[in-house]
């Protein structure tokens, strides 16, 4: 299906799968570069509150602010906001219902899927695996996109 892209988007980086696969842990992988799902309850991000930043864990783009994450109690780290652009989206039909996948704008990386039900002011749930994201706390530098 057509990725939908922001006009602001990142360029893209292109990189072969097997050099992600030699840079990431197997589950993080597995995650990013084959759409698989972490087991609901099992990221650490579920109950991350403090300040700071949530980059995509394969390039390190900043994709989420952490005033952009609410508790929606699903058992994954859930936004109802990205950061502009920072995301693309695809329509994803493996399962029969139609759902709207999302990933980084700049790898390709998956992260979640992304769902009508979230808070006001959007509407919208992100709902990510943690495993997708690394958490930079505020004062912290972000680290260097990978290229
Ligand atoms: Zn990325």
């Amino acid at each position: 299906m057509a990725e939908k892209r922001g006009p602001n988007a990142p360029e893209k980086l292109v990189k072969p799968e097997a050099e992600w696969k030699k840079l990431l842990p197997d589950d993080r992988y597995a995650v990013l570069f084959e759409e698989a799902t972490e087991r609901p309850g099992s990221s650490a991000l579920n109950a991350e509150k403090r300040t700071g930043t949530f980059v995509c864990a394969a390039c390190f783009l900043p994709l989420f602010e952490s005033k952009m994450k609410y508790e929606s109690g699903t058992g994954w780290p859930s936004f109802f906001e990205t950061i502009s652009d920072r995301v693309a989206t695809r329509r994803d039909f493996r399962l029969i219902l139609p759902r709207t996948e999302y990933h980084c704008a700049r790898c390709g990386g998956h992260q979640g899927h992304v769902f009508d039900d979230g808070p006001q002011p959007t509407g919208k749930r992100f709902c990510n695996n943690g495993l997708a994201l690394e958490f930079v706390a505020a004062g912290e530098d972000l680290p260097a996109l990978r290229s």
